[in-house]
């Protein structure tokens, strides 16, 4: 049987804080001398999406892989864990 990227997410449970751990540093940046955007590719979890004049970043599904912390090429993402108790719990099975 073939298990989506989808089907394992499922069983991720999140305590979301009120306060987002993901904050684009500077969005002109993204806007006007990030070409490629990798940001929008590189996320399992597709927390950031390009919105009309903006990327937008929903914070709550992160899976705290640091992915986009060392793809955005131009450091343009201040990342932090998530504060004690909030964030991702990963079940398996
Ligand atoms: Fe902005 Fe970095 Fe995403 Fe580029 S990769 S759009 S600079 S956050
Ligand atoms: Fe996405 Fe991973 Fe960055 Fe979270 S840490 S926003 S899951 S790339």
């Amino acid at each position: 049987m073939t298990v989506k990227i989808e089907d394992k997410l499922f069983l991720d449970r999140f305590k979301v804080d009120d306060e987002s751990h993901l904050k684009i540093v500077d969005g002109a940046i993204c806007m006007t001398q990030c070409g490629e955007q990798p940001c929008l590719y590189i996320c399992p979890a597709n927390v950031y999406k390009l919105e009309k004049d903006r990327i937008s970043v929903s914070y709550e599904g992160c899976l705290e892989c640091g992915s986009c912390r060392i793809g955005c090429p131009h450091l343009n993402i201040e990342w932090r864990f998530p504060r004690g108790g909030y964030g991702v719990r990963h079940k398996f099975g």
